[in-house]
């Protein structure tokens, strides 16, 4: 595999220390794939479904041939990541306003959210080229991941976290896991950019999405998606966009499906903002050819709360490939579809949320077909940003009732079983 700048398209040695190119560009992975027996590595992928103890049995080392195929085994820094449920209700599907949606709940993920796809992958580069400093700047679930991967690999996190609009509960994980907590007045974009800056020159692994072998780790969602329903997938993908790394990565990998004969077409990608912070998604709808950051981004979603997406090339070219589309949606269509997630069973964060409101923002206004399928990641854990819960559940307290031991007082609140 190789590191190719998306931008001019020079290789570049080694990603160390580099996550750009010398004229500013990103950096990608770009697989050799050539020789691949694609019905032998489906056998394969089949077969590491019973694995229990090995690196394997991680959702996303099971595809490690399309991932890293390079990296010794004894690098594997991993807790078995991914293995995520794929779940249906037709309560949720009438909602969205399609045939039937599948939800992919990364929430299901050992810290709580779809990060630790791509964590696993930076974190055991980071051991293979023996860098043991890690460091992020995070909304949360950046930094939880982060702190989980790095105690595992008896490495030091060092993480960057704005001083305000991020989730307590994050934090406090983060903090848990023994993580190094570097507080900072401003928000996600301006630690982004200390770290892309002076990140080398203080000899941190920087582990945010700029890090293209976590890209390469989040790839492993739509993998496991698509095995799990038969190598046949929705016609659509609906995915929240904040940094925008898991629409780039969800993009990469349908590709690699695409081109290795895994699946017989490529489905469409829906990314979905939160309007207060939505740069990119008002690039696309303006027609706009570069990025304008959003300086004072506000949402309640605070998994999305960016407002300069570092990936929006990559993401750009990936709507173009899969002829995508983006929509925004308010907060209050969010919360509106996290209760319905929630009542569900399934249960997902705020940012996560953001994917069935804005399906049906996009059936609605007829983008999408009410005879098409479509498939829904759900990025985060329930019991994540629960301050959202906390004011929603505050505003109806409930008065506490008497238990009588000796005979039944009430019978009102039950329904009676004649
Ligand atoms: C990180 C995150 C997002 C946004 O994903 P990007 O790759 O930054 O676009 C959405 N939801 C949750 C729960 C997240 O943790
Ligand atoms: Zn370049």
């Amino acid at each position: 595999m190789k590191l190719i700048c998306i931008d001019c398209s020079e290789q570049v040695p080694d990603a160390a220390f580099q996550y750009h190119c010398s004229c500013g560009g990103m950096l990608e992975i770009v697989h050799d794939f050539h020789g691949i027996d694609v019905e032998l590595l489906r056998g394969i992928f089949e077969k590491r479904l019973a694995e229990r103890m090995t690196p394997y049995a991680s959702g996303v080392w099971r595809y490690k041939e399309l991932i890293f195929p390079e990296l010794p085994e004894r690098f594997i820094t991993t807790r078995y990541e991914g293995n995520t449920g794929l779940y249906s209700t037709e309560a949720l599907s009438a909602y969205g306003g399609v045939r039937r949606i599948w939800f992919k709940a990364q929430s299901e993920n050992p810290s709580g959210s779809f990060k630790d796809n791509g964590m696993t992958v930076a974190v055991s580069h980071a051991c293979f080229i023996g860098m043991n400093q890690l460091a992020c700047s995070s909304t949360g679930n950046t930094s939880a991941s982060l702190a989980m991967y790095a105690a595992l690999a008896k490495s030091k996190a060092y993480v960057f976290v704005p001083d305000r609009q991020i989730s307590a509960n994050k934090v406090l994980q983060t903090l848990a896991y023994g993580a190094e907590m570097l507080r900072f007045s401003g928000n996600y974009d301006d630690g982004i950019r200390f770290l892309e800056r002076f990140g080398a020159e203080l000899g941190l692994y920087v582990c945010n999405s700029i890090n293209p072998y976590r890209i390469e780790g989040q790839k492993s969602i739509i993998f496991e998606a698509a095995q799990m329903l038969k190598w046949q997938i929705p016609e659509w993908i609906v995915v929240p966009g904040g940094a925008l790394s898991n629409a780039t990565a969800l993009g990469k990998g349908l590709n690699d499906l695409f081109t290795l004969g895994f699946i017989d077409k490529l489905p469409k990608v829906a990314v979905v903002q939160a309007e207060g912070a939505s740069p990119f998604h008002r690039m696309i709808a303006n027609q706009e050819t570069k990025l304008r950051p959003e300086l004072n981004p506000h949402t309640i979603a605070s998994a999305m709360n960016i407002g300069n997406p570092p990936s929006w090339k990559k993401a750009k070219r990936m709507l173009a490939q899969t002829c995508g589309v983006t929509v925004s949606v308010s907060d209050a269509e969010i919360l509106a579809a996290k209760v319905l997630i929630d009542r569900s069973g399934i249960g997902c964060e705020p940012a996560s949320a953001a994917a069935l409101a804005g399906l049906r923002k996009l059936t609605i206004s007829h983008v999408i077909d009410k005879d098409e399928t479509a498939l829904c990641i759900l990025t985060g854990h329930i019991l994540k940003d629960t301050e959202v819960l906390s004011k929603h559940f505050d505003q109806d307290p409930r008065p506490s009732i008497q238990l009588n031991l000796h005979h039944v007082q009430f019978t009102g609140c039950f329904q009676n079983p004649n």
